[in-house]
């Protein structure tokens, strides 16, 4: 499904409430065109008027102007209100996309990249998604409503007005297309600043070791030079189209009054002074709306600009297919005759044959740049095979439902990624799991000497590590998959945790794949190995 439709579907509750509010700010729009109305056929009949009659007519006009006062307050709040809701349910939705994404598509992607479709492009395209159309409706309403107006009052003048407000549109259409063009490309210069900053703040430690500081300032600074360039030509387009629509608007009234005159001469004087004043004070009137109008073309370029963008942050819908097989749990796992080659021709696994039932522990062995990275990720299908088959319950893994058994399949990576929470939140990793459990998993990991409930950022690499190990324990896995899982760990507590995963095998029956150098984990914990080495 695409993006705008997806989009729609999840801002359905905010389209309901937008019905009242666009009601509100057409009553506020009616509400407008009256004080300049009723000024005027107070000024054309003021002769025929006694004193009271006069007053009470200028205290109507000066209540009608409180009452507008009042639903322009009311419907700002409440329209805002609405695109700011819309705003959060739009990003948090792209957010929940981005994170399912595929492995090889955030290695291509940078974090300030998707920040600044998340974060900024979001806001711009909600505003699209939610105001944009209301507004172009009640603005066409709000110029017919002024023109009918104006047509009652003098038909001259009036095609006179129209006439002259067509030169906005013939100009606008003529700077849109630079105007997206510009847009894009500030888009792009704005992920760049992102990415530059967060790229060298996260390798801050390393930049002060070699203290290259200026290095890392200067290459920042020429970003945001990049950036600011952007920025400077797009101001350029908006500020002509926005500075062009003030002074053409401006000459409006002088247009209709320069017909009038020429049409009606010294009679204008005598019988028409109010409706002078009418259009005096109603022309301007139109100058909201005519703005709003050339604005729709701006947002509507920048939604175009940006829709494009966010469209390949939407993830792939992934859902239960049952006329697959589905499994309750994993007895076998096969790699047959497996071969992997990168899109950019790189090949990196050959003929990778392997069984493993439950019981088993695989040990996977090889040089850096063998291939073991890239095999883990093939078992938990972010890539898939070049060649052969991958066998689960001895099917072929495409007849198998991915959703049935992805998840038994755990994982403790190398990066432990830890999140500024206590250490038992971070084993929990989301799941309900009971504090006794997490206190076992604790021990098991060799944890219980620290107070569970401190931070998990001010902990060790060894003890990141062994927070990782508790993490992957504590999921419903048939499977556990443990890349280099004793690396950061000393001897002694390398041998006690061999010990205590043997435990959990022999309790559970579960599989083991460990990705590692150490014989230590190779002799005692490991029944089978493969070995990966580079194609030559
Ligand atoms: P290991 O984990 O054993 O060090 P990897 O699986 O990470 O090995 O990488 C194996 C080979 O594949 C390396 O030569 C690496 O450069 C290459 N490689 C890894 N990822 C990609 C990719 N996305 N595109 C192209 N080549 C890649």
């Amino acid at each position: 499904m695409p993006l705008s439709k997806r989009i729609e579907q999840v801002l359905a509750p905010i389209y309901k409430q937008r019905v009242p509010v666009i009601v509100l700010k057409g009553i506020k729009i009616l509400v407008s065109l009256l004080p300049p109305v009723l000024t005027g056929n107070l000024l054309n009949n003021l002769n025929q008027y006694d004193g009271d009659r006069a007053f009470f007519y200028i205290g109507m006009i000066a209540a009608v102007l409180a009452v507008y006062f009042l639903l322009d307050w009311a419907q700002d709040y409440l329209w805002y209100r609405m695109e700011y809701i819309g705003t959060g349910i739009i990003r948090s939705y792209l957010f929940a996309n981005v994170i399912r994404k595929s492995f090889l598509y955030h290695k291509d992607h940078s974090v300030g990249d998707l920040e600044g479709k998340v974060v900024h492009d979001a806001g711009i395209y909600a505003h699209a998604k939610i105001s944009m159309m209301p507004m172009l409706f009640l603005n066409i309403i709000h110029i017919l409503v002024i023109l009918a107006l104006l047509f009652s009052r003098d038909v001259p003048m009036t095609f006179a007005t129209i006439a002259f407000s067509a030169i906005f549109f013939l100009l606008y259409k003529l700077i849109n297309k630079h105007i997206r063009k510009a847009t894009l490309r500030e888009r792009e210069g704005y992920s760049e600043v992102l990415t530059t900053t967060h790229e060298t703040l996260a390798g801050v430690n390393t930049i002060q070791l070699y203290g290259e500081e200026e290095f890392f300032a200067h290459r920042f600074e020429k970003t945001v030079d990049k950036y600011e360039h952007f920025l400077i030509n797009l101001r350029k387009w908006k500020g002509f189209a926005l500075a062009a629509n003030n002074k053409l608007v401006g000459l409006l009234p002088l247009v209709a009054v320069f017909v009038g005159l020429y049409l009606y001469r010294a009679d204008i004087v005598i019988a028409g002074i109010g409706t002078i004043v009418t259009y005096y004070l109603l022309l301007p009137a139109l100058v909201d709306p005519i703005k709003s109008l050339t604005e729709f073309s701006i947002d509507y370029q920048n939604a175009r600009a940006v829709e494009g963008r966010l469209e390949e942050l939407l993830a792939d819908e992934t859902q239960t297919n049952s006329k697959l097989e589905q499994i309750d749990k994993i007895q076998s796992l096969e790699f047959s005759n497996i071969c992997y080659k990168y899109d950019d021709g790189t090949e990196v696994l050959w003929d990778v044959n392997f069984t493993v039932k439950p019981g088993d522990a695989l040990a996977v062995v090889g040089p850096s740049g063998a291939g073991k990275t890239t095999f883990l990720r093939m078992l938990k299908r972010q890539l898939h095979p070049s060649w052969g088959q991958i066998l689960i319950n001895n099917k072929n893994h495409h007849l198998v439902d991915e959703k049935s058994y992805i998840n038994r399949i755990a994982v403790l990576a190398q990066d432990i990624f830890v999140f500024d929470d206590s250490i038992t939140a971070n084993i929990k990793f989301g799941k309900d799991i009971p504090d006794a459990e997490i206190q076992r998993l604790a021990k098991i990991c060799a944890l219980d000497h620290l107070d569970l409930e401190d931070s998990a950022t001010k902990l060790s690499g060894g003890e990141r590590q062994r927070l990782g190990l508790a993490r992957a324990l504590a999921c419903q896995y048939d499977v556990l998959i443990l890349d280099e899982p004793t690396t950061e760990l000393d001897a002694a507590t390398e041998t006690k945790i061999i010990q205590n995963l043997k435990a959990v095998q022999q309790e559970n029956g579960c599989i083991f794949i460990v990705i590692t150098h150490s014989q230590n984990v190779l002799d005692n914990l490991c029944n089978k190995s493969l070995t990966l080495s580079k194609p030559k």
